[in-house]
């Protein structure tokens, strides 16, 4: 299965664009539709495309939200931040012309925090730009770890976590409301992603090449820059990573950025209605509890404490170190 639960091998297959009589297509300004290029509708809601809907989502985010983006940004129950991110991946507002209008929300800004919030966005889009002049400068990092390591690092294999990763179905509320998101709109918060890229690439122990893959796939702002950087960031081989020993926590992430799972309920219909406190407390419940409370919602497939201290071990193996020349291998969050 595929996007928004799509088999690719049930879809038409698409025409060549050559072959399109455009003078024949119906739609906006005689753009041929979908349907004229030969594919369904995607299942997947999507934000309005094109100029017009990038400028006011812009306009929109630089009268208001901006000035809560610092504070907020990470709440993902609360969609404070841009939601620019495919505008800029096919161009359809460019990245000057959101510079310039944080700018100006700098100018209106009331007060030091609301300018400091402006300064943590335009931040981020320094980020877009920094991860572009990595790819252009290390176009191997598409395939390869851009940080080396003495040896190997031994990524597991095992399809059906792979498997359960890609459906939703881990057993940890946080990460399977984020790869839900992805299913449903083709896009995933940024919190979420890093949270499901540790997931993958610490608690499973699968290589981060497999999750950017599925990504590529199914991101409507696939942008390879900043995918790649996102995805080696969070497995601990890339320019600026997460520190190998510096493991996400899924329970903690989930009840310090969803603390009353008003976004896992969104997307994990199994725990809708369901008190938060046995949402973030699912991994430690009985079968009988978690039987009780929502029979259809599967338990943990891994043990997140017994998982960290491995993948932990085998970073140290990479690294041809012994447990005691190690990082201080006690932090997580
Ligand atoms: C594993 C992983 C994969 C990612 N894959 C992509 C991807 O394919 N395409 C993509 O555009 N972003 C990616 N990101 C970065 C980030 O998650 C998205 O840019 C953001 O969620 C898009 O939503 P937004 O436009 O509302 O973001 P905002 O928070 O409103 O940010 C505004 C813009 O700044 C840029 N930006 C924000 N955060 C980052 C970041 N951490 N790194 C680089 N640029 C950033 C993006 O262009 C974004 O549209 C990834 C992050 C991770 C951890």
């Amino acid at each position: 299965m595929s996007r928004a639960g799509i088999d690719h091998d049930q879809r038409r297959r698409p025409v060549s664009l050559a072959d399109v009589d455009t003078d024949e297509a119906e739609g906006t300004d005689d753009l041929p539709t979908l349907d004229d290029l030969g594919f369904d509708d995607p299942e997947s809601d999507l934000p309005d495309a094109g100029t017009e809907a990038a400028r006011e989502r812009l306009e929109a985010f630089c009268s208001e939200d901006i000035y809560r983006y610092d504070d907020r940004r990470d709440y993902p129950a609360e969609g404070t931040t841009s939601r620019l991110s495919q505008d800029l991946k096919y161009g359809t507002i460019g990245i000057r012309e959101v510079y310039e209008r944080t700018v100006e929300a700098a100018d209106d800004a009331e007060s030091d925090a609301e300018r400091e919030s402006v300064e943590a966005y335009q931040e981020e889009l320094a980020w877009r730009e920094f991860y572009t002049q990595v790819l252009y400068y290390n176009p191997n990092v598409v395939s390869r770890n851009y940080k080396e390591y003495e040896n190997e690092i031994e990524w597991r294999e095992n399809d059906d976590h792979l498997d359960a990763w890609k459906a939703g179905e881990t057993g940890y509320p946080i990460v399977d409301a984020g790869m839900r998101q992805l299913r449903r709109e083709s896009y995933m918060h940024n919190r979420l992603r890093m949270i499901v890229a540790s997931f993958l690439t610490k608690d499973l122990m699968l290589d981060w090449r497999a999750g950017y893959e599925h990504f590529c796939q199914h991101l409507v702002d696939h942008n390879t820059g900043n995918d790649n950087g996102g995805w080696q960031w969070a497995a601990s081989t890339g320019t600026d990573a997460q520190p190998y020993f510096r493991v996400f926590n899924p329970m903690t992430q989930g009840e310090r950025y969803d603390p009353d799972g008003e976004y896992i309920a969104e997307y994990v219909p199994e725990l809708e209605g369901i008190d938060p406190d046995v949402i973030h407390s699912w991994h430690e419940l009985s079968d009988d509890e978690r039987d009780e409370h929502a029979p259809d919602y599967p338990a943990p497939i891994v043990d997140h404490s017994e998982r960290r201290e491995e993948a932990i071990s085998m970073f140290e193996r990479a690294r041809g170190e012994d447990e005691d020349e190690a990082g201080d291998g006690d932090d997580e969050n």
